[in-house]
This record gives structure tokens, C-alpha cells and sequence, in this order.
């Protein structure tokens, strides 16, 4: 029937079993943390774990970064296309231990190392690389458990999944609400445009209760990887060594791969869509992430610095002030030129994300 609300068996059809699913993890997050208990990841993808639990509420499908649902009111808050653009910036975390061990220059976990200084959250949701190229979603509440998350994982990661512990529907279930924050209140997130893309989704309708993520800061992406046998082989002879070689990526208009023995190579991202995962390869939602408070890229910048999108008076705020308190600190020539030269950069690849 025409007038039904969309319930999982439809996000299956339309979305997961086409191959498009993001694995931002919201909709198995939300199910799980209402104790539902219909849907969780098996076997790596969203999955009926026992359909007669399911409510048909339609907010999984709802949620989903990929569907159409809300995507009206996202675009009166977020825009399109390069997004809400306040200002445009490079730079770099003045923290040399940060510097060390970060993608770029470090801008993300300083940004998240001041929120937790200043108790404007207990926690950033992060993602944590382990053995062998895999990585896991951790809330980090320390500044030594950021420096352990520092970089960026290439593998898709269901970080939604672990909101888990702090997403709650309240109008439908409110005495979840102590349960489900689980001792933390404010939380930031780091995320690829399609995660952001969910949590704002999930906002809009306050599935989330507002105040748990505080904080959204956004990865610029054009594709994104899940190793299984296949592909992680075609990845491999592509970059001539083993994932597990790798000592940093780092993604611009090229992936430049550092080696642990000191190498580089660096593979242009059209040669590597074969290896992307097919959900990545159709993806449309902008490359810049839009979503995002403040969003992050090498994009545009020098070596060592990161490109810095504010787009909320949220993200200018908190821009600011670390720039202030000496957490982070801009490249030493950027000016007006550079910024356009940058904006430039990021049309070009909105456009040829968009168009692929
Ligand atoms: C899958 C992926 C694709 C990207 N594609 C592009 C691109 O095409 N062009 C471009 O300019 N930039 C891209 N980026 C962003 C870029 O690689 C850097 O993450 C960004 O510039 C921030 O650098 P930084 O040194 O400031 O961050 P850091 O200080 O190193 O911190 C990065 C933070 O992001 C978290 N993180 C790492 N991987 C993930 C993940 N998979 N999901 C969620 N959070 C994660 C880390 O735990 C850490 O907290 C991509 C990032 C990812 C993860």
C-alpha cells in the first residue's frame, strides 16, 4: 500500500541489498538502544535479527543517510552541494606529540583535546586502528586515548553503532534515557559524511536527544574501503606492500601512502575504485561534509596542515577559542588567495563526487 511508513524490509530492498549501504551503523544503533532487538549488523550489514520485534516505525529507514527521507530539511539547515561555508582555513595543532601521530596536521584531535579540557564533553567518539588494517569505533575520554585514534582508517567503520550507548527515542521510550547515556551526557563525533549525515537526520526528528553529541566534526571523503579477501589483494598489488606495512595515508587529490620502512607511493584515487566499496562508488552525499560543525580535509592544504571548513556558529566558537588558547595554530601565510584557492578545490571534487 502506497500510504505505508517504510520499515526495514524496505530499507533492505532499496538500500542494503543493492549494495549502498553506508554502514554508518544508525539504524542498528537506534533498534539496539530502544531494545527492539529486530535488526543488529550480522555478518558486517544491517540484518533482521528477529522480525517480529519490529515495531514498522519506519525510523530506520528514516535515518538512513542514503534514502530520501528528511533530506527537505537537512537541506534548509545544511544546503547542498560545498554546504553552509562561515570560513575556510589551514592548520595545524601546535601539540608535537598530536603532530606525530595525526593525518594531517592534527586539527581534529586538538579540536577534541580542548572540548574535553573544557568539560564541554565527556567523551569523542573515535575510531581506534588495531592489528592488521581493521579498526573499531572507541569513545575516547582521555587525551591519551585521542593520540591512540589519531590518523584516519581506511576501513568502513559502523561508528553510529556505537552511539548505541548514548541514543535514546525519547518521546516513545524515555525511561531508557539513564540507561542509555551510560554515565556520559555530551559527546562529540567524528565522522565520514555519511555518519554526520545520519546523527543530523536522527537530530532533526530528536531521535538523539539533542544534547548528546555536542559536537559533529566532519572528514571531507571520496570513497571509502572494506577489505575483505578481494579487494584487500587488489589494494595491495595496487600499492605494492601489505596493509598492514602501512604507517600513514593520507588523501588529498592522490592517496599517499607512507610505509613503516619510510616509503611512499601515491595512487590516484580513480585507480582505486575498484577497491572502493560499491556503496562508496554511488554515494552522493557532498564530499565536503556538509553536516558537520566544523569539517576537516588535506584537501588544499600543505603537507602537515589540515584544510578547516567552519560551518556552524558552533564550530566558529570552538575554532576560536583553540586557536586563542593555543591548542591549534593557522598555516603562516594563509590569506584570502588561498582560502579561494582551496574553495576551488573542494567545488572540483563536490562536483566529481557528485557526477560519479
Ligand atoms: C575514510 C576517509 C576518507 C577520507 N577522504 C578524504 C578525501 O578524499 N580528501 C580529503 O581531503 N580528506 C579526506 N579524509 C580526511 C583526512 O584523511 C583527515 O582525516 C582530515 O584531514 C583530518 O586530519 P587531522 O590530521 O586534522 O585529523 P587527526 O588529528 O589525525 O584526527 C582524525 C580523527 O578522525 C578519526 N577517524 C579516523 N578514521 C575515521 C573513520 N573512518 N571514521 C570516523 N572517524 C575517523 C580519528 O579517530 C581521529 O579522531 C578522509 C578521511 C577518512 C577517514
Amino acid at each position: 500500500m502506497k500510504d505505508e511508513i517504510p520499515t526495514f524490509t524496505d530499507l533492505k530492498r532499496d538500500v542494503i541489498d543493492r549494495g549502498l549501504c553506508a554502514l554508518c551503523g544508525g539504524c542498528t544503533s537506534f533498534c539496539r538502544e530502544n531494545k527492539l532487538h529486530a535488526i543488529d549488523i550480522r555478518e558486517g550489514i544491517p540484518a533482521y535479527i528477529d522480525e517480529s520485534n519490529c515495531l514498522k516505525c519506519g525510523i530506520c529507514y528514516m535515518i538512513c543517510p542514503v534514502t530520501h527521507e528528511l533530506e527537505d530539511r537537512l537541506e534548509e539547515l545544511y544546503g547542498t552541494g560545498t554546504g553552509t561555508v562561515l570560513e575556510v582555513y589551514s592548520a595545524r595543532s601546535t601539540d608535537e606529540a598530536v603532530r606525530g601521530v595525526c593525518c594531517d596536521g592534527g586539527v581534529a584531535t586538538s579540536l577534541l583535546h580542548y572540548l574535553l579540557d573544557i568539560h564541554y564533553i565527556d567523551g569523542a567518539l573515535v575510531v581506534k586502528k588495531m592489528k592488521g588494517g581493521r579498526s573499531m569505533p572507541i569513545i575516547a575520554t582521555s587525551y591519551q586515548e585521542l593520540l591512540m585514534c589519531a590518523g584516519s582508517s581506511l576501513a568502513t567503520v559502523p561508528n553510529l553503532d556505537e552511539i548505541k550507548y548514548y541514543s535514546t527515542y525519547e518521546t516513545l521510550l524515555p525511561e531508557l534515557r539513564e540507561i542509555a547515556y551510560g554515565g556520559l551526557e555530551s559527546v562529540a563525533i567524528t565522522g565520514t559524511p555519511c555518519q554526520t549525515k545520519t546523527i543530523r537526520k536522527m537530530q532533526s526528528v530528536n531521535i538523539l536527544p539533542s544534547g548528546a553529541i555536542k559536537f559533529v566534526i566532519g572528514l571531507f571523503c571520496y570513497e571509502n574501503f572494506s577489505f575483505d579477501a578481494i579487494s584487500l589483494r587488489t589494494f595491495e598489488e595496487l600499492i605494492g606492500g601489505r596493509l598492514s606495512d602501512i604507517e600513514k595515508v593520507n588523501i588529498k587529490e592522490t592517496m599517499l601512502i607512507t610505509f613503516k620502512d619510510g616509503s611512499t607511493k601515491s595512487i590516484p584515487l580513480e585507480k582505486l575504485e575498484g577497491v572502493a566499496r560499491h556503496a562508496c562508488v554511488k554515494c552522493t552525499i557532498p564530499y565536503a561534509n556538509i553536516y558537520a560543525d566544523i569539517s576537516l580535509g588535506g584537501l588544499g592544504s600543505e603537507e602537515g596542515y589540515t584544510t578547516v571548513v567552519i560551518r556552524t556558529e558552533n564550530g566558529k566558537r570552538l575554532f576560536e577559542e583553540a586557536l586563542e588558547e593555543g591548542y591549534i595554530e593557522l598555516h603562516p601565510q594563509w590569506c584570502e588567495k588561498k582560502k579561494e584557492e582551496v574553495m576551488q578545490k573542494i567545488e572540483e571534487w563536490t562536483e566529481k563526487k557528485g557526477k560519479r
